[in-house]
């Protein structure tokens, strides 16, 4: 006999009854973004590879390691997108959309694919929910796409958590605070063999690393907000305010730089408590200098990505689990079952989820795959019923039973 054939490791099935608390997300989401003014915009999974390596920076783990990259049949390299952002930037300069006035709101929900090592919370394909706006500097839109988040993280019962902020300043501000910390980690020895090259070619890098050792080396390095210039220090102080003003608690965390060289100004980090090494659920920040780095006009930007994979994680097991009210007809002979196939359907039709089995096995069969189903109500017919045309709708959890005239019993149901 043939092999069973598996899926990629770190890629993996979400399956039912899961997906309905993916769903019970991605629509707290979708009506979050409706009321803050987002629309949505879909891309393609596959990009230029030159895309990412423009925007993330090759010095980068993403790009130095984690990509899915291919010659395709015509030996162009092309990538699975590591990340969206790059890819929203792409599509906006392409079609224009950069040339609408005002701020241009979007946002996308798919996978994302990283060749890291899979552990818990950690996949090579794993699901963002992207969120982006563009066309504006204003501190203002930097604290709505924050409350915007914390508003989705709400929604879907999300429990203890933090809320992370730091300034990366403008490439002003970047390169007097690079020139900084180079020479600071010139003076240090014992950094990883990463960070011994990074701390030449990219010295922000270091503040990301994970090594243990690295990050006590650290903790005497200088800090971006010593560094920031009168403008970005008054577009933080702003958008603190106005996350203060809205009640939203933050803790500055004057390290946070994030794994992707195009961030400037605010940049944010949400991490949930109890979920171990991986415990960053979202995160984002202001690209100012990504339209242009991908050949596009000066178009300032911020958006942020929620990691569903590790949200699901952390959310109440009980998430979207209520989906609606569901009737089971079971059905006894011929006759019955082609009436019963009829009244399926006209539940159907008024939005009611209705089930029966139509292999012709017994009550008693029927009457388990009801419970199997966890329908809420069950009905059912046999010669008596076909008769009189009503028929005993019992409701389930209580034993309650009510006589229905058949005819009626998408009426009565949506009633109740
Ligand atoms: P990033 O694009 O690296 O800023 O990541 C944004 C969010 O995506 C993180 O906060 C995580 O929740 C999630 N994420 C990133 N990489 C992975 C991964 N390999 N597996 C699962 N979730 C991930």
């Amino acid at each position: 006999m043939a092999g069973k054939i598996k899926a990629i490791r770190g890629m993996r099935d979400i399956l039912p009854p899961e997906t309905s608390r993916w769903q019970a997300v991605e629509n707290a989401a979708r009506e979050a973004f409706r009321v803050y003014g987002y629309r949505e915009i879909r891309l393609p999974l596959i990009e230029r590879t030159e895309l990412f390596a423009r925007s993330i920076g090759t010095d980068t783990d993403i790009v130095s390691k984690e990509m899915y990259t291919f010659p395709d049949r015509h030996g162009d390299s092309l990538t699975l997108r590591p990340e969206a952002t790059a890819a929203v930037l792409r599509a906006v300069l392409e079609n224009g959309l950069d040339k609408a006035a005002g701020v241009k709101k979007l946002y996308t929900l798919g996978p994302m694919f990283r060749y890291e090592r899979p552990q818990k919370g950690r996949y090579r394909q794993f699901h963002q929910i992207n969120c982006e706006a563009l066309g504006s500097d204003a501190p203002e839109v930097d604290a709505e796409v924050i409350l915007l988040l914390m508003e989705i993280l709400k929604k879907v019962h999300l429990g203890t958590n933090r809320l992370l902020v730091n300034s990366l300043g403008c490439p002003e501000c970047q390169a007097r605070f690079k020139a900084a910390l180079s020479q600071f980690l010139m003076s240090r020895e014992g950094l990883c063999e990463d960070c011994q090259r990074r701390r030449v070619t990219n010295p922000l890098r270091v503040l990301d690393c994970k090594s243990v050792h690295c990050k006590e080396i650290l903790k005497d390095a200088p800090v971006l907000k010593d560094y920031l210039c009168p403008d970005c220090a008054a577009h933080f102080a702003r958008v603190l305010e106005l996350l203060s003003r809205f009640g939203v608690t933050y803790e500055e965390q004057p390290r946070l730089v994030r794994g992707l060289d195009y961030y400037t100004r605010t940049a944010f980090e949400v991490v949930a408590v109890g979920l171990g090494a991986q415990d960053a659920v979202a995160g984002g920040g202001r690209y100012n200098g990504l339209a242009q780095q991908l050949g596009g006009p000066e178009l300032p930007a911020i958006g942020f990505a929620i990691g569903e994979d590790r949200l699901m994680e952390v959310l109440p097991e009980n998430l979207g689990q209520d989906d609606g009210k569901k009737v089971f007809l079971a059905a006894l002979g011929t006759s019955a079952m082609d009436k019963a196939f009829s009244l399926l359907q006209a539940l159907r039709q008024e939005g009611i989820a209705a089930e029966m089995d139509f292999s012709g096995r017994s009550l008693k069969a029927q009457m388990s795959l009801a419970d199997r189903l966890a329908a809420d109500y069950t009905v059912i017919l046999g010669d008596r019923e076909l008769e009189t045309g009503k028929a005993n709708l019992r409701r389930m959890a209580t034993g309650d039973q009510q006589e229905v005239t058949l005819s009626l019993l998408p009426m009565v149901l949506a009633g109740l």
